[in-house]
């Protein structure tokens, strides 16, 4: 029977250590760490994300600042915003709450975020960084998940560690980090040919695909550590993991749980790194 990995547990300490770093540099330096925050028209989904940022802000210290936009706000107004954003000494970081609606281009809204601030790290200059293992900002949910595995103590160096699904923003960075950690990193996606016999392999599993409940217990190796990232949202409102949790539980060393694993991980490291964008500008080492 798996041991389950507290998300929540582990990214309260993480925030609780971000907010005291962010009283020490309040009191020496006498700044505030600000984290913009941009939401356009009214996902419900994206208002819950953005008010969890926001309380996160709170909890660690940072100022948010909020800017609510209607859905019909034009391109070239985003793209004012997000530049008078990049220009304000009071935002060290700049956060847009994806998805944007459809008649705005999401690819130039992420170009025109300054790199420096780019908190979520999606911007072309901060992906091509974490190509090459030296980055300021890790993007925030792979970001969290190698915490959740270091809290585990199990080593990533020399494991088999497999990875389901290559988004650029979860699955592709994820197998890097874990690379970067000398693991042995397999990547399947839909058109992987017997996704189980690759899942049998891995000592390290990561699950990110959005199709509920697809790695079941017996794609899963004995003592295998299984990270799962699914968010799916069910008829009955319930959330559930790309992960068969009650059969895969029983095969796992360690296992998350959905929801209160991955999760409230992705907020904890978007504060970390707004908290280094401000130490970077400031030249704190
Ligand atoms: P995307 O839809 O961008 O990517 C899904 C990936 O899964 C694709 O690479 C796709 O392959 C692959 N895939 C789809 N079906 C299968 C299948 N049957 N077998 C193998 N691979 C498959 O999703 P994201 O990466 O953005 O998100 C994945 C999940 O993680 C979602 O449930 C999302 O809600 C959740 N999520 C959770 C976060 C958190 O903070 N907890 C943060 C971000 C995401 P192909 O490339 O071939 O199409």
């Amino acid at each position: 029977m798996a041991n389950i990995i507290d998300g929540k547990a582990v990214s309260a300490k993480v925030k609780e250590e971000i907010a005291k770093e962010t009283a020490a540099i309040k009191a020496k330096y006498g700044i505030s760490i600000g984290l913009a925050v941009v939401i356009v028209g009214d996902d419900p989904a994206s208002r819950i994300y953005v008010n969890n940022k926001k309380k996160a802000c709170e909890t660690v210290g940072f100022t948010s600042y909020e800017y609510a936009l209607s859905a019909d706000t034009t391109q070239e107004e985003l793209l004012q915003l997000i530049d008078k954003l990049n220009k304000d000494d009071n935002v060290n970081g700049i956060l847009v709450q994806l998805p944007l609606p459809k008649h705005l281009d999401e690819k130039a809204v992420i170009n025109s975020i300054s790199p420096e601030k780019d908190v979520d790290a999606f911007h072309p200059v901060n992906v091509g960084k974490i190509m090459i293992g030296e980055y300021s900002f890790l993007p925030c949910t792979p970001a969290g998940i190698m915490e959740l595995i270091a809290s585990t103590g199990v080593d990533i160096k020399g494991k088999e560690c497999v990875v389901v699904g290559r988004s650029n923003i979860v699955g592709k960075p994820m197998s890097m980090l874990l690379l970067h950690k000398s693991g042995t990193v397999t990547i399947c996606h839909s058109k992987t040919n017997d996704l189980a016999e690759h899942c049998r392999k891995a000592d390290i599993l990561v699950v990110a695909v959005g199709v509920p409940k697809l790695v079941t217990g017996d794609m899963i190796k004995d003592d295998a550590v299984v990270i799962d990232v699914g968010m799916n949202r069910l008829e009955n409102g319930k959330l559930c993991g790309d992960v068969d949790f009650d059969s895969a539980k029983e095969k796992a060393s360690f296992i998350t749980p959905v929801p209160g694993g991955v999760g409230p991980m992705t907020i904890a490291m978007l504060m970390k790194n707004t908290l280094t964008a401000a130490k970077i500008k400031q030249g704190i080492e």
